[in-house]
């Protein structure tokens, strides 16, 4: 299993590293042809900037092999800033990157005293998950039927799947806990 992970900015080891633990093989995506050249079972869009990281996909000409991976059915597992490049909109903002995430994200929507912090929150089929927000998004607004609430936390959607998208708004790569990575792979097969 071959899992392309977008590797032009932000928290990509982390990914990486959780993904070979639990034997999965990993491509870094810099460039068009890393997505081209590969045969790619799943796509995971990390944490980072996302307005750096769109301008890059954009620059780097990947943009386009991306969403195309996405809307053909790819399973992608997107967290923070890779919630944002999916969404279909930005709250107060009329930029959209991806948009193949039909939902309305608020970009760093704790504030700055909140700005990163760590709780514990009930994760759909998974229990309790301890999750670790960073300058974190949240989804303000669900735009379809379709898309699943897979957590809340202190009464925001801080995770969701739409089909085979899975957005998180918290780091699942940090830490031990391997159970969303697993529940992504699982998607795979
Ligand atoms: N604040 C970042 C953004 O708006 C996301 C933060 C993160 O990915 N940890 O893109």
């Amino acid at each position: 299993m071959k899992i392309g992970v977008l590797a032009v900015q932000g928290a990509f080891i982390e990914h990486e590293r959780m993904l070979e633990r639990l034997g999965a093989q990993t491509v870094e995506l810099r460039k068009k042809s890393d997505i081209t050249e590969n045969v790619l079972d799943g796509l995971v869009l990390p944490g980072g900037e996302s307005t750096v990281q769109g301008k890059l996909l954009r620059e780097l000409d990947m943009f386009d092999s991306i969403k195309a991976l996405i809307e053909k059915g790819t399973p992608v597992l997107a967290t923070c800033a890779g919630m944002i490049l999916l969404a279909r909109h930005i709250s107060g903002d009329s930029s959209v990157h991806l948009g193949t995430l039909p939902v309305t994200v608020k970009r760093n929507a704790y504030g700055r005293q909140l700005g990163s912090f760590v709780t514990k929150g009930d994760f759909k089929g998974l229990g309790e998950f301890e999750m670790t927000f960073i300058r974190a998004p949240y989804v303000e607004k669900s735009e379809s039927d379709e898309v699943e609430l897979l957590s809340e936390v202190a009464g925001k959607t801080v995770a969701v799947r739409y089909k085979n998208q899975i957005a998180l708004a918290f780091h699942p790569e940090v830490g031990e806990d391997t159970r969303i990575h697993e529940l992504f792979l699982k998607m795979i097969k």
